[in-house]
């Protein structure tokens, strides 16, 4: 039968590989928040031989299945046939986009990154009262979560690079545009070239990013390749701070959550645990940890489609926090402080930070 849709002509064979083993199902966010068996990796991989095979239509009735998912890539992670279910996800919203079926939530997302320069459709940007746009050996992205919803978090993080003496200028930053071709779009090329534009104007050998999502994005993508040609290199915040030594310990126990973007997507596992353990010996890990970690529900733009489902989800991974007794709870992402912050209970009484927010604090308190 020849193929209707470029998700089969480039991933039929790895569709067909699924065995219906199961695996994915106790590791999908989304079937764990929903127990919706067609919501999870092989449930979306049976709609999509369906169509395949021409028993239902690509349509607006399969768009709750497979515009959910946070590609969080567990199901990869822990699939024995080797199905890149995010990937193929990808494709297929390609594809739903192109024949005009999508969730409202990410057409919607796409039009704002039209119009305006960051997810939010804000106006104003929080300068942090700082230099911007100036030569400086590294350049700081905040990236969208960071300045318009996480923006405490972000001026700890400064304030932190600060006290390290870190040479570091922000830019006019405008968002790296990476989710867009989660959601079945193309990344935006103009916001890429503003952004190059204005990070090659510093001079900087090194962009320092808070974000993990804009650190895959300006390492993979190839709207973003002039970055690296020119020798720049791109560094997560938890890459950059692991040989530095702070001189502050805490006592308290804590725990630490492995962002997707950062673990799974990128194998960044040490680095944030290494800092962690210099600040904080009493550090527990929570029993999914590593590659193993549960999802805490925001990716994917699932936290926009699906607030709900992906409120549930963050619950889950705040219940493991609750088992390790821990108090504090670091991570390195602000899209994931974000939304365990706003899932976690007022009976939880530990605290969610950033581990460059929570250094600072510790820092601060010392002074
Ligand atoms: S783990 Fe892989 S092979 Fe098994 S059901 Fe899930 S997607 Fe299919
Ligand atoms: S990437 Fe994550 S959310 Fe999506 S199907 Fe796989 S396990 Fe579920």
């Amino acid at each position: 039968m020849e193929a209707k849709y470029d998700f089969e002509r480039k991933y039929r064979e790895q569709i067909l590989q699924c065995s219906r083993c199961g695996f994915c199902q106790a590791v999908c966010p989304v079937y764990g928040a929903t127990l919706r068996p067609a919501l999870n990796a092989r449930g979306k991989m049976l709609l999509l031989k369906e169509v395949m095979d021409r028993k239902i239509e690509l349509n607006d009735e399969l768009i709750e299945s497979l515009f959910q998912c946070t590609t969080c890539a567990s199901c990869y992670e822990n699939c024995p046939s080797g199905v890149n279910v995010p990937e193929i996800l990808k494709q297929v919203r390609k594809d739903m986009v192109h024949i005009g079926s999508c969730h409202p939530a990410f057409r919607g997302m796409n039009e704002v990154l039209k119009k305006h320069t960051n997810i939010y459709a804000e106006n104003e940007q929080e300068d942090f009262d700082r230099e911007h746009n100036r030569k400086a050996p590294y350049v700081f992205f905040v990236g969208c979560v960071g300045l318009y919803r996480e923006d405490e978090s972000t001026e700890e993080t400064l304030e932190l690079l600060d006290r390290l003496e870190v040479d570091y200028t922000l830019i006019d930053e405008v968002c790296c545009s990476g989710v867009l071709e989660d959601v079945g779009y193309e990344l935006n090329e103009d916001l890429a070239r503003t952004n190059m534009d204005r990070i090659l104007a510093t001079g900087a050998g090194a962009v320092i990013t808070g974000c993990p999502y804009c650190a895959r994005t300006f390492n993979n993508k190839p709207q973003y390749a002039e970055l690296k040609e020119k020798g720049v290199e791109i560094l997560h915040v938890s890459q950059f701070l692991k040989d530095f030594d702070f001189g502050v310990k805490t006592d308290k126990v804590v725990t630490y959550h492995d962002p997707c973007d950062l673990g799974r997507h990128c194998g960044i596992y040490d680095e944030p645990r290494e800092t962690i353990r210099k600040i904080a010996p009493n550090i527990v890990e929570m029993s999914h940890n590593r590659e193993n970690a549960l999802c805490c529900g925001a990716g994917g733009g699932v936290r926009g489609a699906y607030p709900k489902n992906s409120i549930a989800m963050a619950r889950r991974r705040l219940e493991e926090v609750e088992e390790t007794g821990a108090e504090i709870l670091l991570t390195e992402c602000n899209s994931c402080v974000h939304n365990l912050s706003n899932a976690k209970l007022r009976k939880q009484k530990f605290k969610v930070y950033n581990t460059s927010q929570f250094i600072n604090e510790l820092m601060e308190t010392e002074e």
